[in-house]
C-alpha cells in the first residue's frame, strides 16, 4: 500500500515531534523539508505510509503561510495521500492573525470538507485540553511561560475563543462529556455539528484514550488539525480502516551510527530550555550570543564563535577531541527578552530618524531574526568544519538552521524523550543513483548528520546532556 497520510507542519520541531509519533504508532514515517522541488525523491515517498512536510509559517505573513501551506498540500495528494494533518503546536502557538486558523481554513477550501477537528492535546507531555481550555500540567496555557513567548505569546486560554479570532468560519466545542462516550457519540457529533454550520471543532482530550476515541470518531474526515498526540488516534482510525499494510516502522531500523563532534544550538526562551541551557553550561564549554551584537555586527559575532567552537573542539587540528557536546545559547529570560526588543525598538526609532528621507520608512530585521540569522550562520560553519551531532532548541530556531543547511529529509530515529526523536539526515543519492549518474553529483551532498529539533519547552533538565546516549554507536 502506499502513502495515505500526509501531514502540513507550522514548524520544524514539531514535525518531527510528529513524525516521530506516527513512526511510534507503527506507520512508516519521512520528513521533508519544504515542498520537494528536485527530481529522484521517489523512495522518499514509496514504500511509507506518511509523509510530513516541515514548514516555518507559524509566525510567517498569513498569506504566505497560506500559499506554502496550499503548495504542501498539492504536493501531498500528487504523491497519493487522501488524509491529512495541520499539525501544530500543543500549546496552539500563533498570534493574533493566525496561522492556525487560515491556513486550516485554505486547506478546507482545497479538499472541499466543510468540517474539521481541532485538537493540540498531548497528554504524555501534560497538555490536555478541557471545556477548550488548555492546560500545561495543572496551569491554564496563559499561566505558564508561554505568557511571555517572544514570538507567539499566549495570553488566553480558551482555544475556541483564540481560534474563533483568526477564522471566518463558525468554531464550535467538542466537551469531554461526549468525547468521554467513545468513537460513535463522537462521529454523531461531528455530524450534527457539520449538518448545522460545518467549520472548525475544538476537541477536549484528557487522556490517550480520549485521542484513540476523537481519531476513530472522526472516521475518514479528510483533515483534522492537531498537535502531535493525536497521531496516536489518527494511526488507530487507519488501521481499524485497512488503510495502512502490515509493514510497520521501527525507530531504529535503517538508523546510521553517526558519530562526530557534537553542538547543541538553543535558540529558545522557554522556560524547559532555560532550565537546560543552565544544567549544561555548567559541564560544558558554552558561549552566550548577545542580541544586540547579532543585530549590529554580526560579522565578527559569527567569526568569534566559529574561532571559539572550532578550538573547544579541535575541529582545527582535523581531529575532533573527543564526544564531549559544546553549546551557543541565545536563550534568555524574559525580562531579557524585553530588554533586547527595547534595546532594538530604540535603534530603529534612530536609524528611522535618519533614513527615512533617504528610503522611505523601511523594514528593518527583528532582534529574532538577527538572532535566528547568526544561528543558523554559526551552525553551517561548523558542520561544514565537520560537526556531525546537533541538537538544535527551539522551532523557529530549527527552521532558520535546518533550512541553512540545506537538508531536504529526514529519516526518524530513536526517541529522547515525549516529543523529540533523533533524526538522520537523507539525501537522494542515499537511496538512488543522482539522475547525471552515479559519479556525478550536480549538487554538493551534506554529510549524514545525526539532528534532533527539539520544541523549545520539551524535555528534562538534563536533556542536553543525556540525549547524545540514546543515538546508536
Ligand atoms: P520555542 O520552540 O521555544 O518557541 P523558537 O525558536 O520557536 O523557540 O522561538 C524563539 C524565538 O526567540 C526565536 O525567534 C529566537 O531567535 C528568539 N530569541 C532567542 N533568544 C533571544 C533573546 N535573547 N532575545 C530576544 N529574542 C530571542
Amino acid at each position: 500500500m502506499g502513502v495515505i497520510l500526509g501531514a502540513i507542519a507550522d514548524d520544524f520541531t514539531g514535525a518531527t515531534d510528529l513524525a516521530g509519533m506516527l513512526v511510534k504508532q507503527g506507520l512508516r514515517t519521512v520528513q521533508v523539508i519544504g515542498v520537494p522541488q528536485a527530481p529522484g525523491l521517489a523512495s522518499w515517498t514509496h514504500e511509507v505510509d506518511a509523509v510530513v512536510v516541515a514548514l516555518k509559517t507559524r509566525t510567517a505573513p498569513v498569506a504566505q503561510a497560506i500559499t506554502d501551506s496550499r503548495a504542501a498540500l498539492a504536493w501531498l495528494q500528487a504523491q497519493g495521500c487522501t488524509r491529512f494533518v495541520s499539525k501544530v503546536c500543543s500549546t496552539f502557538d500563533s498570534t493574533p492573525a493566525g496561522n492556525i486558523g487560515p491556513i486550516a481554513e485554505a486547506l478546507m477550501d482545497d479538499l472541499g470538507t466543510e468540517l474539521a477537528l481541532v485538537c493540540p492535546a498531548f497528554p504524555a507531555n501534560a497538555r490536555t485540553v478541557y471545556r477548550g481550555h488548555l492546560f500545561v500540567g495543572d496551569a491554564l496555557l496563559s499561566e505558564t511561560g508561554m505568557r511571555e513567548h517572544p514570538l507567539t505569546p499566549m495570553t488566553d486560554a480558551n482555544l475556541v475563543r483564540v481560534l474563533q479570532a483568526q477564522s471566518r468560519r463558525p468554531v464550535a466545542l467538542l466537551g469531554w462529556p461526549v468525547v468521554a462516550q467513545g468513537p460513535a457519540a463522537v462521529a454523531q457529533a461531528l455530524t450534527e455539528l457539520r449538518e448545522q454550520d460545518g467549520g472548525l471543532v475544538i476537541a477536549d482530550a484528557i487522556s490517550e484514550s480520549d485521542l484513540l476515541t476523537l481519531g476513530l470518531g472522526c472516521g475518514d474526515w479528510p483533515l483534522t488539525v492537531a498537535g502531535s498526540g493525536l497521531a496516536i488516534g489518527l494511526a488507530a482510525q487507519l488501521r481499524a480502516a485497512g488503510s495502512l499494510g502490515t509493514a510497520t516502522g521501527t525507530p531504529t531500523s535503517d538508523f546510521p551510527v553517526i558519530r562526530g563532534p557534537a553542538l547543541v544550538i538553543a535558540g529558545s526562551c522557554s522556560i524547559a530550555t532555560q532550565a537546560q541551557v543552565e544544567r549544561m553550561r555548567v559541564h560544558h564549554p558554552a558561549w552566550r550570543i548577545d542580541p544586540e551584537r547579532a543585530i549590529r555586527d554580526p560579522d565578527a559575532l559569527v567569526l568569534e564563535v566559529i574561532e571559539w567552537a572550532t578550538s573547544k573542539l579541535g575541529l582545527q587540528m582535523g581531529s575532533h577531541l573527543g564526544d564531549a557536546p559544546i553549546l551557543v545559547y541565545s536563550t534568555a529570560s524574559a525580562d531579557e527578552v524585553r530588554a533586547a526588543r527595547g534595546a532594538r525598538a530604540v535603534q530603529d526609532y534612530r536609524a528611522g530618524r535618519e533614513t527615512a528621507a533617504a528610503h522611505g520608512a523601511g523594514e528593518t530585521e527583528s532582534v529574532e531574526e538577527a538572532i535566528e540569522t547568526v544561528l543558523a550562520r554559526i551552525t553551517q560553519a561548523l558542520v561544514a568544519q565537520g560537526v556531525r551531532r546537533l541538537i538544535i532548541a527551539g522551532g523557529e530556531t530549527s527552521g532558520a538552521v535546518v533550512r541553512a543547511l540545506g537538508v531536504r529529509a529526514l529519516r526518524i530515529g530513536p526517541e529522547i524523550c515525549p516529543g523529540v526523536p533523533w533524526t538522520a539526515t537523507l539525501d537522494p543519492a542515499d537511496d538512488e543513483p543522482y539522475p547525471d549518474g552515479p559519479n556525478q553529483s550536480p549538487q554538493p551532498k551534506l554529510p549524514t548528520l545525526a539532528l534532533a529539533l527539539k520544541s523549545g519547552n520539551f524535555g528534562d533538565p538534563d536533556f542536553f546532556l543525556n540525549a547524545w546516549s540514546k543515538l546508536p554507536c
